[in-house]
């Protein structure tokens, strides 16, 4: 496994939340082009929303987010009022009021808003969309934000699903992260988000973090298992201080390697298993009765941006600087600059920067490269593929069938239980944008 773990992360390799994944967006997809596609949407969709809320109160140093520090609440007030103005500006755009299965708040850090800007954008987007009776509303919680007041204001507006953000448990691990809360923190949150109505829990751990080892991963996830969360989402650390620049205040020394990083992963595995969570996709567990689990058992289970997810919505909208919008034409993202993103708005126009129109082919591709994120199997007739030309990194993939980590029966792409850590190495050879970029380098 050691040898395994060493030569396939060498070489990074996409979290495939989209096809073709964010690099391959461009320029050439613009505010007319959004315009256009948000007009062709069938009026009789459903759609999902997207609101990012890119504040945070401090900056917790292994953040991989679109983020900004502000202790000042008229800047956030502000912020708050410039949405709305984009809500406004999509919903003009599209065909008719249209029906929304979920709503997911995530940032930065959305419990951020004030009561009131929470309570007035929740209620903009009831006048301005049908929201159906049972939607799905999802926010992200930080619990050192978070106050009686917001969590009655969250439960009032029908938010359904609380995420909160853990991390570790460990008091070194939290120094070294500069996220420093105590378990009674996240317990009080868990509990007054309970009490309020809002049932559905999903707490955020991480491994791979600076001075994380095996013990300190496990008496986190037993801590995190007292609190019985519907779902515990695993993420691993990605520690890439050229493109965040605060990661530096992490020293590559304090980190794990890898070899200690998929020990870590698979003792919390382990510890959850232990307390009946069902493993979903790479990094996602949860309860048996919960949507997430029983999509994974029947193949339901989706990848977006947010991660794994049973939204089966026919479009997601993003709205806030950075959000990226999945259209039946393609993908569409926001400006990531905050002050680009506003001047458009208040200019009345669409905030889109850049995108991916997708062709036939690329729809067969996404299709091929979710389910083997998703189930680890893919059949790639039933997803319009030629088995002959599927794979266009042959000779990786090849590599990969002699290390025993995928194997290929007659229409079907099966990941072995040793290949499951790999699978993204192994949908990466479905990728036809990555294999130009390889085979360009290799000739140009
Ligand atoms: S609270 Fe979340 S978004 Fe904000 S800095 Fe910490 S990890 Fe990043």
């Amino acid at each position: 496994m050691t040898d395994l773990l060493q030569r396939y992360s060498s070489k990074p390799v996409p979290r495939y939340t989209s096809y073709p994944t964010a690099p391959y967006f461009h320029k050439e997809i613009g505010p007319k082009t959004y315009a256009i596609w948000l007009n062709q949407i069938p009026k009789d969709s459903t759609l999902s929303l997207y609101l990012h809320v890119p504040y945070c109160a401090r900056l917790c140093w292994f953040c991989g987010c679109s983020t900004t520090i502000t202790g000042k609440p008229e800047r956030i007030q502000r912020y708050a009022e410039t949405l709305r103005s984009e809500i406004e500006i999509v919903t003009k755009a599209l065909p008719t009021k249209m029906l929304v299965a979920s709503v997911h708040l995530g940032g930065g850090t959305p419990t951020m808003l004030s009561p009131k800007d929470f309570s007035d954008l929740l209620d903009q987007l009831r006048n301005r969309f049908a929201i159906a009776m049972d939607a799905d509303i999802a926010i992200e919680i930080d619990p050192r934000t978070l106050n009686p007041e917001l969590i009655k204001i969250l439960s009032k507006s029908g938010v359904t699903r609380a995420s909160v953000g853990v991390q570790d448990f460990t008091p070194r691990v939290q120094q070294a992260i500069n996220r420093i809360q105590s378990f009674e923190t996240v317990r009080e949150a868990v509990e007054n988000l309970r009490n309020a109505g809002i049932t559905s829990i999903n707490l955020d751990l991480m491994i791979g973090l600076p001075h994380q080892n095996t013990d300190n991963v496990v008496r986190t996830v037993e801590l995190a298992t007292k609190l019985k969360p519907d779902r515990v989402a695993v993420f691993p650390y990605a520690h890439v201080p050229w493109l965040k620049k605060h990661q530096r205040m992490i020293r590559r020394t304090d980190l794990p390697n890898i070899v200690l990083r998929r020990e870590q992963a698979e003792a919390a595995a382990t510890v959850l298993s232990r307390y009946g969570y069902i493993p979903v996709g790479q990094d996602h567990f949860a309860l048996p009765n919960d949507p997430l689990a029983l999509a994974a058992r029947t193949h339901g289970l989706r990848r977006n941006f947010q991660g794994y997810t049973v939204d089966n919505a026919d479009a997601i909208i993003g709205f806030g600087p950075s959000a990226i919008g999945t259209l039946p034409q393609g993908y569409v993202q926001n400006s990531p600059e905050l002050h680009v993103w506003r001047s458009k708005i208040h200019h009345n126009t669409l905030p889109t920067e850049r995108g991916v129109s997708l062709t036939t082919e690329d729809r067969c591709r996404r299709l091929a490269i979710e389910s083997l994120m998703c189930h680890y199997f893919v059949d790639l007739e039933n997803v319009g593929l030629n088995k002959d030309t599927a794979v266009v990194n042959v000779t990786a993939f090849n590599t990969m069938i002699g290390d025993d980590l995928v194997k290929v029966e007659g229409n079907r792409l099966i990941v072995t239980d040793l290949g499951r850590p790999f699978v993204r190495n192994i949908s990466s050879c479905l990728d036809k944008y990555l294999s130009n970029i390889f085979l360009h380098s290799r000739t140009g």
